[in-house]
C-alpha cells in the first residue's frame, strides 16, 4: 500500500488528467486530530480554507510526494509514503466515506486522500513550500530523481565513487544520492543487481555500478508499467501488479535463481531479504 515514486508518479499524472482545470468548492476533514497531533497534517486547518476557490493547474510528482497546484497561490502536497489511498468519484455522494481529506469540487466530483500510514497533507502557499518537509526533501533540485533524463550511468558512477557508505544509506533515507528509493526497492534492486546489502557504494567495480544502474531503472520502469505495486490501487480503484524480486514477500523462500533459503539482515533501521548466495 505504500505510495513510492513509480506510484506517486502514476497517481499524479491520474490526478492532474481528472482534476485540472477543476475549482475548489469546499473540503472537509476527517478523524484528522490523530495526524495533528504526530505532525502528518497542518496544526492549523485554517491552511485548508485557502484552498477552496482555487482552480487547479497542474499536478505533478517527484520522489515520493505530489504537488497539485492551485491557481490562486496555494498547493496541496500529498506524500502518503508509507501507506495510503487516493480516490477520485465522479460523484460525490458515491466517493469513499473513509478519508482524512475530501476535496469537493465545483461540478460534484470528489477526491479523497486518506494516510494508512506514516505520510503527510500539507496545504501550503507558493511561497511556503520548503515549508513541507516532504516537498522540501523530494523537490530538492540537488538531487537527482532516477527517472530523470539526467539520470545517465556517469553521473551516478560518480556520485557512488564519491561515497564511501554503505549502498543503503547511499540509495535510501535522508542522506540519499537519489529521490524516491524505499527499503523496499532497495532489497528488489540489489538483489536483480546481484549485490550484498552491506557493500560499500565506493567499492564497487564499473560492472557491479551498470548492474545496479540498470536494476534501478528497470524496478522503476516496470513498477510504472505495471501501474505499481501488488499492493497499491489507483486513482479509479485498480490494484497494481508489480511484484517485487525480493523483500518481505520472500521470507521463508527459496531463491528463484539458486534454491538458497532466503535470509534476513538488519539494516540502517530495517529488515533487508536477500540471497546470501547470488548476492555478492
Ligand atoms: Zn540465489
Amino acid at each position: 500500500m505504500s505510495i513510492e515514486l513509480p506510484e506517486a508518479k502514476i497517481l499524479a499524472e491520474q490526478i492532474n488528467k481528472e482534476l485540472r482545470g477543476k475549482r475548489v468548492k469546499s473540503y472537509h476533514l476527517q478523524d484528522h486530530e490523530r495526524l495533528q497531533k504526530i505532525g502528518m497534517m497542518d496544526k492549523d486547518t485554517k491552511s485548508f480554507d485557502k484552498l477552496v476557490n482555487g482552480k487547479i493547474e497542474s499536478v505533478i510528482s517527484r520522489g515520493n510526494v505530489m504537488r497539485v497546484k492551485l491557481d490562486n497561490g496555494m498547493n496541496l502536497i500529498l506524500g502518503p509514503e508509507y501507506g495510503g489511498i487516493i480516490s477520485y468519484n465522479a460523484s460525490r455522494e458515491k466517493a469513499s466515506s473513509v478519508f482524512h481529506l475530501r476535496v469537493d469540487f465545483a461540478d460534484d466530483s470528489a477526491l479523497t486522500v486518506r494516510l494508512t500510514s506514516m505520510g503527510l497533507i500539507n496545504a501550503v502557499k507558493d511561497n511556503d513550500l520548503e515549508r513541507s518537509y516532504v516537498y522540501r526533501r523530494d523537490f530538492n533540485p540537488n538531487i537527482i530523481s532516477p527517472i530523470d533524463k539526467e539520470f545517465t550511468f556517469e553521473r551516478f558512477s560518480k556520485l557512488l565513487a564519491k561515497n564511501n557508505r554503505a549502498l543503503k544509506s547511499v540509495l535510501v533515507g535522508k542522506d540519499a544520492v537519489v529521490v524516491g528509493l524505499s527499503n523496499s526497492a532497495f532489497q528488489d534492486i540489489i538483489y536483480r543487481a546481484k549485490l550484498h546489502p552491506k557493500r560499500k557504494a565506493s567499492e564497487l567495480n564499473t560492472v557491479e555500478k551498470q548492474a545496479l544502474y540498470d536494476a534501478i531503472r528497470h524496478v522503476l520502469r516496470e513498477r510504472i508499467r505495471l501501474n505499481g505495486k501488488d499492493q497499491f490501487y489507483d486513482l479509479y480503484g485498480n490494484q497494481g501488479s508489480y511484484t517485487p524480486a525480493m523483500g518481505p514477500n520472500m521470507k521463508d523462500q527459496k531463491c528463484p535463481t539458486c534454491g538458497t533459503p532466503i535470509e534476513k539482515l538488519s539494516l540502517g533501521g530495517g529488515h533487508v531479504f536477500f540471497c546470501p548466495k547470488c548476492q555478492k
